[in-house]
């Protein structure tokens, strides 16, 4: 039997179904108590004050902007490196978006980009814990405490990460997560803001509350169509889809094709209407479920990428993650550096492998900020970088079988320039149009 090994794997907890099942015939898909408690319970995971959930990742940040009421035309600071949706959902509230470059090591938001980025007109930071690796926080807080800027953390990838001590969500002003269906905590979309601010909390609170329930049938409908995609990304739902489509195109030098189903980069202004609703009971009842086994489901992850270290370390086309000091990542990704990443993903598919090229956006680059382009080259060469699959339902003989194949191919390869690769080559292309999917 072939056993392809998609490159992503939705985190599904056993059992959830059940109290789903339960949770509708009782009558309570859309409202019910499983929203407080679930909100309550990832507070106090959190150790923080408040937690307000919302329909989207993008709407919790939405309503922390708006009830942070910053003057219009701020400045506000996020890294070149991240989900489009973020930046332009600032755009939406009335902020311009600077990008700062990054840190080439860790992807993440590099405190001296950011101190050169800072203007008189600057009034918050979004540092995006990126991939599940904590942001070095303490340069980016002091910049902040000196500046006087918001700090709002996107944690869209890292819940359970720590950095020296504290949980990623609690270290600056308020944060956001995102449920969908790839993220840690997958509830088939839903969002969910924290803060310590009691006033922020009750102004985003009241945001939050005065939109819409949805619909009876639009919280059945979300769920059954994530269950199908969650079915197709699986192994066996995977192997006999996408796995052969990727595997033909592959010989035609196009195996990314998954940008056909991604989320088109376009403005979002207005707000589409599907983002103005409520969070449901029915999708708080998952989250109650695989918040009880978060940080289990995040030891897979890290137990995972503790070998694909460990198993490319002698490989010398093959960088790996720099972790820094004193953080805890929860590999949302494994990020790579290839001398050749068009050749080794092409030749990974061949036997079974899918390896994501780019799993975030090149915003700087974007025709959707040209107004905001800025230089980063940091960030614009991580268009050289690869993804592996590493998520919590593989088995150790799945990363055994990664770290075989992509050993023997990286061996092939020619080894990485001792900068690593920073300069962006013209044989690789950034993923075109084209964002993270609709859940
Ligand atoms: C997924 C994601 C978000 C928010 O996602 P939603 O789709 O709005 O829930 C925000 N930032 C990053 C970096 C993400 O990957």
């Amino acid at each position: 039997m072939i056993r392809t090994i998609a490159r992503y794997g939705a985190r599904h907890v056993p059992g959830t179904t059940w109290a789903v099942i339960r949770e509708f015939l009782l009558g309570r898909s859309v409202r019910g108590p499983a929203i407080r408690l679930f909100e309550k319970k990832f507070a106090e995971y959190h150790g923080a004050r408040h937690a307000i959930s919302a329909s989207y990742g993008r709407m919790a940040f939405y309503y922390i902007l708006r009830a942070l009421n910053l003057p219009t035309g701020s400045e506000i600071i996020f890294p070149a490196l991240t989900f489009w949706v973020v930046p332009e959902i600032a755009r939406v509230c009335g902020l311009r978006p600077v990008f700062a470059d990054i840190n080439a090591n860790t992807y993440n938001l590099d405190a001296r980009a950011l101190a050169r980025a800072i203007t008189p007109s600057t009034r918050a930071v979004v540092p995006t814990h990126l991939y599940g690796q904590p942001c070095d926080m303490a340069p980016i807080l002091e910049l902040a405490r000196q500046n006087n800027l918001v700090v709002i953390e996107d944690c869209a990838h890292s819940l359970g990460a720590a950095y020296q001590g504290e949980k990623t969500g609690t270290m600056g002003h308020a944060a956001f997560f995102s449920f969908q269906m790839l993220k840690g905590l997958n509830t088939y979309g839903g969002g969910m803001a924290l803060t310590n601010d009691n006033s922020l909390a009750a102004e985003i609170r009241a945001l939050a509350d005065a939109e819409p329930w949805p619909s009876h049938k639009a919280v059945l409908s979300n769920l059954i169509s994530g269950y199908l995609k969650r079915a197709f990304i699986s192994p066996y739902g995977f192997t006999f889809s996408m796995f052969l489509a990727f595997y033909i195109a592959s010989f035609f030098g196009h195996h990314d094709l998954t940008r056909f189903i991604w989320e088109k980069i376009r403005p979002l202004h207005p707000l589409p209407p599907s983002y103005r609703r409520r969070y449901s009971n029915l999708q708080a009842v998952i989250g109650l479920k695989v918040l009880e086994v978060i940080d289990s489901l995040n030891a897979y992850s890290q137990l995972h990428a503790h070998r694909l270290t460990e198993g490319l370390k002698q490989i010398r086309s093959i960088r790996s993650p720099e972790i820094l000091y004193e953080t805890i990542p929860v590999y949302y990704q494994y990020c790579i550096r290839s001398s050749r990443p068009e050749e080794l993903s092409h030749r990974a598919i061949r036997r079974g492998i899918d390896l994501e090229t780019m799993h975030v956006d090149i915003c700087n680059k974007l025709d959707l900020f040209s107004a905001y382009a800025t230089s980063c080259p940091v960030a614009e060469a991580t268009a050289e970088t690869l993804q592996l699959p590493v998520y919590s339902s593989l088995s150790t003989e799945d990363i055994e079988r990664i770290i075989y194949v992509i050993q023997e191919i990286g061996r092939d390869l020619p080894p990485l320039s001792p900068n690593g690769g920073h300069a962006p080559s013209s044989m690789y292309h950034s993923r075109p149009a084209a964002g993270r999917q609709e859940s």
